[in-house]
């Protein structure tokens, strides 16, 4: 049976890095034998446009129908002035909450031939390749109650965690260390919060069922430091939503550009994939777009909805081969550089994956 794609490309550049990770499913499912099925949706402004509305019913029902969700990017500085309700962003919040993933996946890997792009010293960030997994449905940002007191001098949220939903995402991070690494970092802060001495206690009795993978509890604080100093000393980071939402920001400065960096979120009825940036209004429609964060996002897609890790690992590797070769879009171009159109960047990573594949072939073959 084919694999439902559904396809959100949405607003600026989001179409442009959609169409380039299209290409390498393609070409994955060409040679792969598996058949993919591609729908295509609008959202966010593309679809206020059209239809009046960021999250149209079909768009939400052929979403929910799906194997997968790979979406762009929404947001159009057209709408800038209207309430945040009637804005696109308020599109892939609903869908985000319609498809119900708890957990946020975001690798941050340090490309060496970027090295010049980040502020890391190399020997400091040498290896440096984490997974962030943070709990998104709970904590902080969603606790009740929450509010102003009519003074409006004082304000409050709460931070709340139950059993259930520390240990549904604790089992995802698990699960990946022991697809990686074998190593799980959990974040907290148990020398002075409540809800983090739960998640401490939880995520050790969760460890309990992975003897294989290693665990240790470190301070937010320190992890902070730690993500500074020793990136590469992480694998897995267990985060919840507040500290998860902040260290994966820290985290992303590693890989040197917002273009080339991906995520997941899984754990609800359909997964959902998307690069971490905007609509880029600014270059949208110029062919300067960097499509790596979409097509690593679409690598995610085929390793945790289509069950096909070793098809994921060879696209990871031919984006590692295309910049090792010397394609870089005009975010990662330093002086002297050829810039790369989006297009081109995207055949650059076709290309550097047939070769990724011939050399694994004439290995075996020998
Ligand atoms: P942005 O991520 O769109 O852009 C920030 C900067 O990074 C810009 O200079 C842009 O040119 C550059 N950039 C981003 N992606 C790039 C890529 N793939 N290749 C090369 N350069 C890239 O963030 P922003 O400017 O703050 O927001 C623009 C719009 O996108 C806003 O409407 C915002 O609300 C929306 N937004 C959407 C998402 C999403 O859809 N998930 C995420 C963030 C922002």
């Amino acid at each position: 049976m084919s694999l439902k794609i559904a396809l959100l490309p949405g607003d600026g550049i989001g179409p442009e890095v959609t169409e380039e990770a299209v290409r390498i499913l393609k070409n994955v499912a060409e040679h792969s034998g598996r058949a993919f099925s591609f729908s295509s949706h609008v959202i966010g402004g593309a679809a206020i446009d059209g239809e009046g509305t960021g999250l149209p019913e079909r768009t939400l029902e052929a979403a929910l129908n799906a194997d997968a969700v790979l979406l762009g990017a929404v947001g159009h500085p057209k709408f800038d002035g209207r309430l945040p309700s009637e804005r696109p962003e308020a599109a892939l919040l609903a869908l985000r909450q319609a498809l119900g993933g708890f957990a946020n996946l975001r690798p941050a890997i340090y490309y060496a031939p970027l090295a010049k792009r980040t502020p890391f010293q190399p020997e400091r960030v040498r290896g440096a390749n984490l997974l962030i997994v943070r709990e998104l449905l709970g904590g902080l940002y969603f606790g009740e109650p929450r509010g102003f007191e009519a003074s409006g001098n004082t304000a409050f949220n709460t931070l709340i965690y139950s059993r259930h939903e520390i240990e549904r995402v604790a089992r995802v991070a698990f699960d990946r260390a022991r697809e990686r690494r074998k190593k799980v970092a959990s974040i907290d802060k148990a020398n002075v919060l409540e809800t983090s001495r739960l998640w401490r206690a939880v995520v050790s009795d969760v460890a309990k069922a992975y003897p294989d993978v290693e665990l240790e509890h470190v301070y937010v604080d320190t992890a902070a430091m730690r993500l500074a100093t020793a990136p590469a000393s992480f694998d897995v980071m267990l985060c919840d939503n507040l500290f998860g939402d902040i260290l994966s920001d820290q985290a992303a400065s590693i890989s040197g550009s917002l273009g080339v960096l991906p995520s997941a979120t899984i754990g609800g009825k359909v997964d959902l994939y998307e690069p971490v940036h905007g609509s880029a209004p600014d270059i949208a429609g110029k062919g300067l777009a960097n499509p790596i964060g979409a097509i690593a996002s679409a690598a995610m897609l085929l390793r945790f909805s289509a069950n096909m890790d070793k098809e994921a690992a060879d696209i990871d590797h031919a984006i590692e081969e295309a910049l090792a070769s010397g394609a870089r879009t005009k975010d990662l171009a330093g002086p002297g550089d050829r810039v790369l159109s989006t297009r081109d960047m995207g055949q650059a990573i076709e290309e550097a994956l047939h070769d990724v594949r011939d050399r694994k072939h004439s290995y075996h073959g020998v």
